[in-house]
């Protein structure tokens, strides 16, 4: 078994640090040596600076819990040994573009799951199963950075992880228009019940941002790299709406297609039933098997019966059937803070340790 590698993660206190945490342990090729937060958590231990707000259903990991969280502005502190971090904080965007730039200038690779730096056309919004050949573009963000081995890969946004994969394989068909209408687990937001009283028995029409990174993202996913940037697709065209309801984990989407050449629902099924990516076909360790999953059941997906398949990286299609004013429409669901989070960030990272972009000889 190769060495493992030495890895951070910066923001480890919130929603998404605390499920990398969860997620990483006793995980086959990454060690977490060092935990970072704001100012606030910085010199406790861990267990202390998260005190009552553990939000995992699984027990603290007795690892994370005596670590000293370190305060994430002091980079060269934070980056000493360490041969990757995975980034999940809370700040003002342009604060997050700066100190995730730091520390890849301070030879760290960074997998984000932030905002900030999404959409630059040199850095790599991969979603592993889909587009892993954007990894391509980081040489031109390192040349941009001047950097040896520091360079930026991002997540996208969690909403996007439950229908983007179930659209990926009928682009063959010509995909050309989507409508989509999300519905948005309140761990989304980094809450529980607990802290968002308002959410239960109610539903909020409105998630700030979220429509607009709906209908982008998918985009610059599907863009093709040229002259060693991407450049976002032009098709299909999607609009979105974006709701939040009262669940803890999941984010389901109703999904209406049309295509240029409309398929059978055979067809689709097929697509869907047959398509693996580049983490399936290499075993990496946080690969579903199957990536997608399709229930004959009329009444699946549903959100508390299915958003853990494949441990929570693998996504659930359900009730295709012809529409009325589109071709098709139906359901998918993804696991927000596993597949949309920090385990979509955790596959992202053996995905480039599998093609030699960490660890190995450049470390
Ligand atoms: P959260 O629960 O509110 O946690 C925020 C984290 O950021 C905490 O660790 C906090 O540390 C840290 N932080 C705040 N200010 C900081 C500062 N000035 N310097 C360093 N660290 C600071 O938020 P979350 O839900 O985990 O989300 C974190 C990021 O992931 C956001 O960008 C979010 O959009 C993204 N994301 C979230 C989800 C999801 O499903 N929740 C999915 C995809 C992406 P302290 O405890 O010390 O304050």
């Amino acid at each position: 078994m190769p060495e493992k590698l030495r890895v951070g993660i910066i923001g480890a206190t919130g929603m998404v640090g605390q499920r990398f945490i969860s997620l990483l342990d006793q995980h086959p090729w990454f060690q977490v040596v060092t935990l970072a937060a704001s100012e606030r958590s910085a010199g406790k231990c861990y267990k202390e600076a998260v005190g009552d707000r553990w939000r995992m259903t699984t027990p603290m990991p007795a690892w994370a819990a005596g670590l000293t969280v370190k305060n994430a502005a002091r980079v060269e502190d934070v980056a000493a040994g360490l041969d990757l971090a995975f980034c999940a904080v809370a700040m003002p965007k342009e604060d997050t573009k700066a100190m995730e730039e730091s520390y890849a200038r301070a030879e760290v690779p960074i997998v984000s799951n932030n905002s900030a730096n999404r959409l630059l056309p040199d850095v790599p919004m991969v979603l592993p199963e889909i587009n892993p050949g954007h990894f391509a573009v980081l040489e031109t963000q390192k040349k941009r950075l001047g950097t040896r081995r520091g360079f930026i890969v991002v997540k996208s946004n969690c909403s996007i992880q439950s229908y983007v994969p179930a659209l990926h394989p009928l682009r063959e068909f010509g995909l050309e228009k989507v409508f989509v209408c999300t519905y948005q687990a309140i761990s989304g937001a980094g809450k529980t019940f607990k802290e968002w009283p308002e959410m239960e028995d109610n539903v909020m029409p409105f998630i700030r941002g979220e429509e607009e990174k709906s209908e982008i993202e998918p985009m610059k996913i599907w863009g093709d790299v040229q002259g060693g940037k991407i450049v976002n697709a032009q098709a299909p065209l999607i609009t979105s709406q974006c709701i939040r309801v009262p669940v803890t984990d999941g984010h389901m989407a109703a999904v209406f297609v049309s295509f240029k050449r409309k398929p059978s629902i055979k067809e689709i099924r097929e697509a869907w039933e047959s398509f693996e990516g580049k983490p399936q076909k290499l075993r990496l360790p946080s690969a579903p098997t199957p990536f997608l999953h399709y229930f004959e059941d009329d009444n699946r997906p549903q959100t508390r019966l299915d958003r853990d398949a494949g441990r929570g990286m693998g996504i659930t299609v359900g009730r295709l059937r012809e529409d009325k004013i589109l071709d098709y429409r139906f359901v998918c669901l993804s696991h927000n803070t596993i597949r949309g989070a920090a385990g979509g960030g955790i596959l992202s990272a053996e995905l480039l340790r599998a093609e030699g972009y960490i660890g190995g000889a450049g470390r």
